[in-house]
């Protein structure tokens, strides 16, 4: 301890200060001495003493009273108080508002000298460690504050637009790409509603649907022919995020593909016909021996799988290219009784058990009949298709919140949980399909893409070997909603 350190006595009992005072000195302490309150606060105000000693009884003031006021401005100095008339009751006082230490009579110059040494050792370790705190505090401060601005580095560099929502639409957050998207410029956004500052209306029914929980996956079309995919999601306790990936030339490709499929599909139409009618012509031109007539069955087979594909070809290129037929209210339960009818000989031909739940008031769609007798011929008829003979499926219809939720499971041999996410894309055949099941791999394609036109939600369910269960939510009509949207 170096002993240059001033010690501060605010004593004004002349009996015991020049004690305190030669103690001190002899110490080599430098020592100030306060006889009363202003020259106590006079002297804390111009000099930083290492420590204070202050009597109990301070100018009739209480020396307890001045300590504890004196602490909340300077908490690390250490106080030393002399008790005149020592009572239980003043130590713990004492003690409570924080004073280091006291000091009772009969006083001792050892006394004295062992409770500063004390006080001041302690003040020091006090010292030491909140200088340690601290800096451990702001080298933790620096590294998050580092991490903040990676974080803002790696955000504002992203080339896919981020916007990230708080309640009632409120942009929290917005990323240079989503800026550029929109030409906002660097106007000062955060805090408005996003709907406020962009004007889109693909965004505006990106956020009612998520609002409604509905399919969450909109494009942003501009004028000048850029193509975003938007997405939505919640953040839990913050609000949305949305993010934007531009997908012009994904839009360009996929263009220039449905252009040609549907050129060549429409252009292999007329030989499929010409071969098929030719087959048929065959047994009338003169008589086939058993042989002949079952290659001509195996021709016939083969052409109308082929036609098949290309009427699945040429119906996803309609779809995909947008609606074609004209939307209008329709009733579920209608089409799919219609469709029912139409398998049923599928159904009967391989003893299959169907049991249909219809609630009564099914609310209407708003759509073309053609695509939701696709959808629905597609995934009962792939229910017939792939379940075994004597086999259980199940088409229920329920209505929740607005929405109109089908089901349609089976007991067939389900799908493997590799195979679930895929089964959606073009020509995707799950690995368990067995060979003499015939199928495009477009049917689902063709269901999933009639379910999204329709701003609506399709998955699977299956467990391998238990059978699979497709649901399809569809939003029920709803004229004071739909009618003010674009067909
Ligand atoms: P496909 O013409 O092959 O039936 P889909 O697009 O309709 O084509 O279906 C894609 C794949 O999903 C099928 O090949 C099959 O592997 C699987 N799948 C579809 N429905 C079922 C079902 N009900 N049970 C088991 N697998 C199914």
């Amino acid at each position: 301890m170096p002993k240059s350190d001033l010690v501060l006595l605010a004593l004004d009992n002349p009996d015991i200060l020049p004690l305190f005072e030669r103690a001190l000195a002899a110490a080599s302490y430098q020592v100030a001495i306060a006889r009363d309150r202003a020259a106590l606060d006079k002297i804390l105000q111009e000099t930083s003493p290492a420590l204070l000693i202050i009597s109990d009884v301070f100018k009739e003031g209480s020396g307890i009273d001045i300590s504890a006021a004196l602490l909340e401005r300077m908490p690390t100095l250490p106080i030393l108080l002399f008790v005149t008339h020592e009572l239980p009751s003043t130590t713990k006082a004492a003690l409570r508002v924080g004073i280091s230490d006291t000091l009772n009579p009969p006083l001792r110059i050892d006394d004295i000298m062992r409770s500063v040494e004390n006080s001041l050792k302690r003040a020091q370790c006090i010292g030491d460690w909140t200088r340690r705190e601290v800096k451990r505090t702001t080298a933790s401060l620096e590294k998050r504050v580092n991490e903040l601005q990676k974080l803002e580095t790696i955000f504002n560099h992203i080339e896919d637009g981020v916007i990230i929502l708080g309640k009632d639409h409120r942009i929290l957050l917005l990323n240079p790409a989503v800026r550029k998207a929109f030409a906002l410029g660097q106007s000062d956004i955060a805090g408005k509603n996003i709907l406020d500052v962009i004007e889109h209306p693909a965004l505006d029914s990106l956020l009612n649907s998520a609002s409604a929980n509905l399919h969450q996956y909109h494009e942003i079309g501009f004028e000048d022919g850029r193509v975003f995919n938007a997405q939505c999601a919640p953040i839990p306790d913050i609000g949305l995020a949305i993010t934007m990936q531009e997908i012009t030339y994904l839009k360009r490709i996929d263009q220039m593909k449905s252009d040609f499929v549907h050129a060549v599909s429409h252009d292999l139409r007329s030989p499929l016909t010409a071969i098929l009618g030719y087959v048929e012509l065959l047994d009338r031109v003169g008589p086939l021996n058993d042989q002949q007539r079952e290659f001509v069955r195996r021709v016939r087979v083969s052409v109308h799988n082929i036609t098949a594909l290309v009427n699945d070809l040429l119906d996803l290129g309609r779809i995909e290219g947008g609606f074609g037929g004209q939307k209008e209210i329709v009733r579920l339960d209608g089409i799919l009784n219609y469709t029912l009818d139409n398998l049923n000989n599928q159904i009967l031909g391989k003893k299959q058990h169907i049991h249909v739940e219809l609630p009564p008031n099914i609310p209407s769609l708003r759509g073309d009949p053609i695509h939701l007798r696709q959808m629905l011929d597609n995934l009962i008829g792939n229910s017939i298709k792939y379940t075994p003979d004597g086999g259980e499926i199940q088409v229920r219809v329920e209505v929740n919140e607005g929405q109109v939720i089908l089901r349609v499971s089976d007991s067939g041999p389900g799908i493997p949980p590799a195979d679930q996410p895929h089964i959606f894309e073009k020509f995707y055949r799950a690995s368990n399909v067995v060979d003499n099941v015939q199928g495009s791999g477009l049917g689902l394609a063709i269901v999933k893409s009639i379910v999204d036109n329709y701003e609506g939600r399709i998955w699977v369910d299956s467990v391998l070997g238990h059978g699979a269960t497709f649901t399809v939510v569809l939003p029920a009509y709803r004229p004071e909603v739909m009618e003010t949207r674009p067909a």
